[in-house]
């Protein structure tokens, strides 16, 4: 389940917004000031935030800044809210770092539209959609990773940490991700482990696959990381 973090001090619009992105599946945190939000995002980066502009204290555009200026917050997925429709202020926050600008008032719908945007532009392993890369399918719906071998759907048995890995490979196939990336992405920041666990996690996922004829589908890149081919000819049973 992916977490939003909506900054919002009018707990009137911000428990409008919880709600209906509850409905959607989303888990909701709610912060009414910038040093709430900047409480909550270091203990727990959420998946995606929702900022209000106009907050007390601290403003949004603020905020928004002084994240982009972190190498903690610099990726993190950020929609600036605001009552202010003018174009000079949409070209200010998005030149403070939001992914995107929302105008109040706006629907549901298009809050949602634009949050599974900007989620499938920068976090698609935030996303409940199924993916696919050879013939491999990952459904975090169903939790299920299948592949048709012979003409037989076989199933994939992954423990919760290699499916999150797998997850992450294939919404980011052909990039190189470093041992630190990968415990970041997805482990989680603040979680202390050593970068040779996920070596352990690589070699049970590639166990996993190989029944699929998957193995290979996870490469060792020399000295960088690891990295997820989508060519099926450098693909070994
Ligand atoms: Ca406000």
């Amino acid at each position: 389940m992916s977490t939003v973090l909506v900054v919002e001090d009018e707990a009137a619009i911000g428990e409008l917004i919880a709600i209906n992105l509850r409905h959607a599946g989303f888990e909701v945190k709610l912060a009414a000031d910038a040093d709430i939000a900047q409480r909550e995002v270091d203990r727990e980066l959420p998946d995606l935030v929702l900022l209000d502009w106009m907050l007390p204290g601290q403003s949004g555009l603020q905020l928004a800044r002084r994240w982009r200026g972190d190498a903690r917050t610099r990726e993190l997925p950020l929609i600036m809210l605001t009552a202010r429709a003018e174009e000079a202020d949409k070209i200010t926050g998005l030149d403070a770092g939001a992914d995107d600008y929302l105008t109040k008032p706006f629907s549901t719908k298009e809050l949602l539209a634009r949050i599974r945007a900007v989620l499938r532009r920068k976090a698609p392993e935030a996303l409940d959609a199924a993916v696919e890369v050879q013939g491999l399918r990952l459904d975090p719906a169903t939790r299920r990773v299948t592949r048709r071998v012979e003409g037989e759907m076989r199933e994939v048995k992954v423990g919760p940490t290699e499916f999150r890995l797998l997850h992450f490979f294939m919404t980011h196939p052909e990039r190189v991700h470093s041992r630190a990336q990968l415990l970041d992405r997805v482990w989680g920041d603040h979680v202390f482990i050593e970068e040779r666990t996920v070596d352990v996690h690589v070699k049970r996922l590639r166990e996993a696959l190989g029944p699929v004829q998957c193995a290979g589908l996870v490469e060792t890149v020399r000295g960088a990381g690891y990295r997820l081919t989508q060519q099926l000819g450098s693909v070994a049973a």
